[in-house]
């Protein structure tokens, strides 16, 4: 057997080749496979398992066991040998299977008799599919020539499966990436889409993946892999300095030239595969790996392999980015993660996005956010489930997404979109009115941005000015520091937009969830508490200097209102004043217009600001908080993690105590005061921040009409009341007795 095994290997690839070519139905090609397998092995049993749903096997083919057990014997994954090769994605080979940890007997497939097993997985590009199994009576252990030529095949049937070879009446699977499948995840901005799938990444499809001439083959694998080679080289010549870019590439580097890497292709390429699918074959055994390995620098290693095998494919296929598809009217993005820059470049075609991965604070989110567009991310595995133009729901509220969608869903779905756009309309009718009370107190609404993108909804939420302008997403989302004259230019275009009404540009915000990909990253234990906004400031005052000088030109001789994050104390907030004066001085001497007035505030975002000496709240001249970090160090709860970031209330009489306290002292030394964390824009949240005294809140635009609709309809003396009773009552929270109360007023 190891003498011949290429040219067998070969040959049953060919004789494989040879069956789909007919014109069988799914089952009658499955079970050719397996008396072809069983024949080409020498063994009396082959067997396809196939999955049913994400955890049953089904027997849906077999040469030698009993033809009854044929979609009647079930495992679940993990249960008996087959359950364990589909489990751990690995092979087993065993000599005694009876005798072998995890072995089930089932009686009706009459399998007892065989005392050697053979498993591999079926499994494309790490989805697994099922289980191709061979069993033999006499009892030995397979080569490793055996069980790669078996592991061979079954790479080929996964690529058979995918472009539906078994699909068809009696079907021995019911067709692929055609069922409908819910998704959940986590939400991250709010909101309803109906449209089509558009993938970031357009799977690569490979129609052929078993080869006839190998020579031929190998050429076409080896001129690839050399304009991979050029372009790899090419992409690091023409790479910046930043140190996380040149790692990536020169691990790309890396393995464009690994021996291993080649070899173990070319021997697929050998065994009769074509060029790729031998390049997918090893991408899928670099997903088994990485889906098993929980070192963080390896699995970035294995991701760099399989982008690069991504490349390889392209090249071989010829599937560039453009594959040719046409972006639907109605585009909802899926992809495994996406970086700030690209998703800008869509912009607002896009209806809806669904990330596998990404996080609620990346700057992704941040962007999505800003577009309104909205976002669900850990939607685990829907790379692999969706295809371009499948239909599909997103529910940004509940963090859900329905691919492939029933119609009752469609229906239920549409309900709820008609009642949003109801919603809509009756905040468009308020656009233009003041969030002023029934008790006659009108309350500044003001919206939350930092992007270009944000600009359009200035006039379209009906805000009134810009309460919180985050300055460091313009750094983020760029891979270089940008220049002084860039800023200024968009910081003038900002207070063009805002017509008049005031912008507060909050000074750099980096550090913490903020990480600049240009800027060395400090290793620290406990960013959100580390060295972070005003502390970078004001250790390292080249950068806040320079962004003081341009906003300050980009005011052009018009107001200009800034605050400081994450002041802690007073010293702090006077020395980043100071170098505003000096900033200040520097124009004038230049021969710079300044600024017919100007105001400094502080963002209150750590408790001991809230007990700072009078002298600090006078000195300043404004306070605007900053709900999200001021809540974390609160209850000591990482607004990043999942685990913790909802298990306090905003509404817990503590923290509300707490906030009233603040606008006691400002109440007292004159101090205005607003409120600029998420919480401001949640319509029961703002309810509540509203009786307690606030009078501007800042927020995302989309959510200037709920609030304001809410506030509209509100007796603030009452909600005082329901809230102090429920204080008095001992109650840990307000929430539920606030509910009660506007029940009928959203
Ligand atoms: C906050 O902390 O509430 C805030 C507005 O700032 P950021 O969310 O940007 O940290
Ligand atoms: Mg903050």
């Amino acid at each position: 057997m190891t003498k011949t095994f290429k040219t067998d290997s070969r040959q049953m690839l060919g004789r494989l080749r040879d069956v789909m070519a007919e014109d069988a139905a799914g089952q009658a090609r499955l079970d050719q496979i397996t008396r072809l397998i069983a024949e080409e092995m020498r063994t009396e049993v082959c067997s396809i398992y196939l999955f049913r749903d994400e955890d049953t096997l089904e027997l849906c083919a077999t040469e030698g066991l009993n033809p009854q057990a044929v979609h009647e014997t079930r495992l679940k994954l993990g249960e008996g040998l087959v359950g364990r090769v589909a489990r751990k994605g690995q092979v087993v080979n065993t000599d005694d299977a009876p005798a072998t940890k995890g072995f089930r007997f089932m009686p009706e497939t009459g399998e007892e008799a065989y005392s050697s097993f053979m498993g591999v997985p079926i499994q494309r590009l790490g989805e697994k599919l099922g289980v191709l199994v061979v069993q033999s009576k006499q009892s030995r252990l397979f080569s490793e020539e055996e069980i790669y030529a078996v592991e061979v095949v079954a790479m080929v049937l996964a690529e058979m499966a995918e472009l539906g070879a078994f699909v068809g009446e009696g079907a021995a699977m019911s067709a692929r990436h055609q069922q409908a499948k819910l998704f959940r995840g986590t939400t991250v901005q709010e909101g309803t889409a109906q449209g089509h799938v558009w993938l970031h990444e357009p799977r690569v499809v490979v129609t052929n993946p078993i080869a006839e001439d190998p020579v031929r083959e190998l050429e076409r694998l080896h001129e690839a892999v050399e304009t991979l080679r050029v372009g790899v080289d090419r992409m690091l010549s023409t790479a910046g300095g930043d140190k996380d870019q040149l790692e990536v590439l020169e691990a790309y580097r890396m393995f464009a030239n690994s021996k291993g890497w080649m070899r173990r292709m070319e021997a697929d390429i050998d065994s009769g595969l074509s060029a790729e699918a031998a390049v997918e074959k090893e991408q899928s055994a670099a997903r088994a790996r990485m889906n098993q390995v929980s070192d963080s620098y390896l699995r970035d290693r294995l991701h760099d392999l399989d982008d690069l095998s991504n490349r390889l494919l392209r090249i071989l296929t010829g599937q560039g980015a453009e594959t040719g598809a046409e972006m639907p009217s109605d585009p909802i993005l899926i992809a495994r993660n996406i970086g700030p820059a690209e998703l800008l470049d869509y912009g607002r075609s896009l209806k809806g996005i669904v990330l596998e991965e990404g996080s609620v604070g990346s700057h992704a989110a941040i962007v999505a956010r800003a577009l309104a567009i909205p976002l669900v991310i850990h939607a685990a595995r829907i790379t692999t489930e969706a295809l371009n133009g499948d239909p599909i729901l997103v529910d940004g509220d509940q963090g859900l997404a329905h691919l492939r969608p029933d119609d009752a869903i469609v229906a239920a779905f549409r309900d709820k979109m008609a009642m949003q756009a109801t919603a809509q309309e009756r905040y468009a009718s308020i656009r233009d009115k003041p969030a002023t009370t029934r008790c006659g107190q009108t309350v500044k609404l003001k919206m939350n941005a930092g992007l270009m993108a944000d600009l359009p909804s200035l006039e379209s939420s009906g805000a009134e000015g810009v309460g919180l302008f985050r300055t460091e997403l313009q750094f983020l989302i760029r891979s270089h520091m940008p220049k002084r004259a860039e800023l200024s230019e968009l910081y003038s275009r900002v207070m063009d937009a805002a017509k008049g009404q005031r912008v507060v540009f909050r000074t750099l915000d980096i550090g913490s969830d903020k990480v600049l990909p240009y800027m060395k990253a400090t290793d620290e234990p406990n960013p959100a508490m580390g060295w972070r906004a005003i502390r970078v400031g004001l250790d390292k005052p080249g950068v806040m200097r320079m962004q003081l000088q341009a906003l300050i030109r980009g005011a052009k001789g018009r107001h200009l209102s800034i605050m400081f994050p994450f002041v802690a104390q007073r010293s702090e907030f006077t020395a980043a004043r100071a170098e505003m004066d000096k900033a200040l001085e520097r124009e004038r001497i230049l021969g710079h217009p300044l600024p017919v007035s100007i105001e400094v505030g502080a963002m209150l975002e750590t408790p001991s600001l809230a007990f700072a000496p009078d002298d600090f709240y006078r000195e300043v001249d404004f306070i605007s908080i900053g709900g999200n970090d001021l809540k974390q160090f609160f209850f000591a709860a990482d607004r990043e993690n999942e685990r913790v970031r909802k298990r306090y209330d905003t509404l817990n009489v503590s923290f509300l105590n707490f906030l009233e306290g603040i606008v006691y002292r400002c109440a007292t030394t004159g101090t205005p005061l607003s409120f600029c964390g998420e919480d401001a824009g949640r319509p029961v949240e703002a309810a509540c921040l509203t009786a307690i005294g606030f009078r501007t809140l800042s927020m995302r635009p989309a959510s200037i009409g709920p609030v304001k609709s809410l506030l509209r309809r509100l007796d603030l003396g009452e909600l005082r009341g329901v809230i102090h009773a429920e204080r008095d009552s001992g109650a840990q929270s307000v929430r539920d007795a606030v509910m009660e109360h506007l029940r009928g007023k959203f």
